[in-house]
C-alpha cells in the first residue's frame, strides 16, 4: 500500500504504516477533541493525559527506576552534547565550589565519529579539562572499528561526567551487553567512591533492548528520529542529583546555563516550559503504544536479536566467499547499524542497483574522509511482522 519502498535509512527511519495511519487520523482529530493533535493546546488535558502515557510506557518499558526523571525536550542528540556538559559542570561546581576549570576534568570515551563529536563540544564549551579514558582508535588499530577492551581505560579520579557512545550510528559499533564480553563497558573500572555522573548517548539503539545497569547512569539520552519517531523529540532519562539548580552553580562560578538546556528547567515544568514538539511527541507515543501491544520489550528483544544474527549470519557467508568485508571487529558489532563494504569493482553499485530493484533504499553507508564507502542496514526495533520476511530476502541479495 502506499507504494512504500524498504527504507534502511538509519534515521530518519522507517516508521510503522499501522502508526502513520492513525497518526494521519490524529492530525484531523486527535482523541475525539475535533481538532488536530497539531493544532491543539501542549496545555490541554488530552495532550497532557497523552504525554503521561507516554511517559508511564517508557518507564515501564526500560523499568526506569523512581530514582530517575524521564525528560522531553529538543534539538537532537547535538543539543545535548552540550547540555550534559553545561547541567554536569554545575553539579560538580556545587559539590566543589572551590574547584575551578582547571581543577575539572571530563571524562570521555571515543568509540566514534559521535563520542569524537560530543568530546568536541565539550572541549569547545570550556570549564573543564576533557580527558579521553579511552580511544578505540589508538588501541587495536586505527579505524573505529571495536570497542576497546577493558585494559585500554584510564578513567579519572573524580570526573564532573563519564561519556560514552552505546551505539556508535555511523561506525556500526556498539557496546556488549554481556558483561563477560571484553566488549562490554568496563563499569567496574569507574571510581567507585562517588556516585559517578555517568552519561551515554543511546540515540540510535533506544529500546532495542533493555538498558543495562540503567540506575546506574546519571544521564541516557536519545533522539527519537532512529528507533521511536521523527526527528525533533530528544528522552532524556537523567538520575535526580544531576537536575541541579544551575542559577545557584552560575553564582558559584560555573557557565551559566540556557534556561531551556536545563535539566531542572524540564524537570520542574514536567518538560512544558516552552511549546514542546507536539506532533513528534504524538508519533513516537503511538510507536511506544503498538510496541506495548505487540509484546514489549522482551518480545522485541528476542526479535532484534535474531534479525541482527541472521545478518550477521549472512555477512559471514559472505566473508568466506570472498563478496564481503565486515567494518567492525567481531563482538563489537551493533545490533542496530551493520557496516560492511562490497568487494570487487563496481560491485557496491551492483549491489546498491540491485537492492534498490526489490524496492530497497537508503542502504548506502556514510562517506567519511579517506574510506570507502561502505553498506549499511539500519535495523529498525518496531519493524512488523513483514520486516522479518524483508531480513531473509537482504540474506538473499547479500549472497
Ligand atoms: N548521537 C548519535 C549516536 C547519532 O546517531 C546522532 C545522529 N545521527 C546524533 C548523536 C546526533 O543527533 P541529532 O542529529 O539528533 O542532533
Amino acid at each position: 500500500a502506499y507504494n512504500r519502498v524498504i527504507n534502511f535509512g538509519a534515521g530518519p527511519s522507517a516508521l510503522p504504516v499501522s502508526v502513520l495511519e492513525e497518526a494521519a487520523q490524529g492530525l484531523l482529530n486527535f482523541r475525539g477533541t475535533g481538532m488536530g493533535v497539531a493544532e491543539i493546546s501542549h496545555r490541554s488535558k488530552e495532550f497532557q493525559t497523552f504525554l503521561d502515557e507516554f511517559e508511564a510506557s517508557i518507564r515501564t518499558q526500560l523499568a526506569v527506576p523512581p530514582t530517575h526523571r524521564i525528560l522531553f525536550t529538543q534539538g537532537g542528540g547535538t543539543a545535548q552534547f552540550s547540555a550534559v556538559v553545561l547541567n554536569l559542570l554545575a553539579r560538580y561546581r556545587l559539590l566543589h565550589p572551590e574547584r575551578g576549570a582547571d581543577e575539572t576534568v571530563v571524562d570521555y570515551v571515543v568509540t566514534g565519529s559521535w563520542s569524537k563529536k560530543a568530546a568536541q563540544e565539550a572541549a569547545r564549551l570550556g570549564g573543564a579539562r576533557v580527558h579521553i579514558a579511552a580511544d578505540a582508535r589508538e588501541h587495536g588499530g586505527k579505524a573505529f572499528d571495536h570497542i576497546p577492551a577493558h585494559g585500554a581505560y584510564r578513567f579519572s579520579q573524580d570526573p564532573a561526567l563519564v561519556y560514552y557512545c552505546e551505539n556508535e550510528t555511523v561506525d556500526g559499533v556498539e557496546f556488549s551487553h554481556d558483561p563477560a564480553s571484553p566488549a562490554s563497558f568496563p563499569y567496574h573500572l569507574l571510581p567507585q567512591d562517588t556516585l559517578v555522573p555517568l552519561v551515554a548517548d543511546y540515540s540510535s539503539s533506544f529500546m532495542c533492548r533493555p538498558i543495562p545497569r540503567l540506575a546506574d547512569h546519571a544521564v541516557i539520552y536519545a533522539g527519537a528520529q532512529k528507533n521511536i519517531g521523527p526527528a525533533g523529540l530528544t528522552i532524556l532519562i537523567v538520575r535526580e542529583d544531576c537536575i541541579v539548580d544551575v542559577d545557584a552553580a552560575a553564582r558559584l562560578g560555573a557557565a551559566p546555563v540556557p534556561l531551556i538546556m536545563s535539566y531542572k528547567t524540564l524537570a520542574d515544568s514536567g518538560s512544558l516550559y516552552n511549546t514542546p514538539c507536539v506532533l513528534p511527541i504524538y508519533i513516537s507515543g503511538l510507536v511506544i503504544a503498538r510496541m506495548e501491544a505487540n509484546g514489549g520489550m522482551p518480545h522485541y528483544e528476542e526479535m532484534n536479536k535474531r534479525k541482527a544474527e541472521r545478518v550477521y549470519k549472512a555477512l559471514d557467508e559472505g566473508e568466506k566467499a570472498g563478496v564481503f568485508r565486515r567494518k567492525v571487529q567481531k563482538g563489537s558489532g551493533s545490533w542496530m547499524n551493520v557496516v560492511f563494504e562490497v568487494l570487487g569493482e563496481g560491485a557496491e553499485k551492483r549491489f546498491l542497483e540491485g537492492a534498490e530493484k526489490l524496492g530497497m533504499k537508503g542502504l548506502k553507508g556514510h562517506r567519511c574522509a579517506g574510506c570507502t564507502c561502505f553498506i549499511q542496514i539500519y535495523m529498525l526495533i518496531h519493524g512488523s511482522h513483514r520486516a522479518q520476511i524483508r531480513w531473509r530476502l537482504v540474506a538473499l541479495i547479500l549472497l
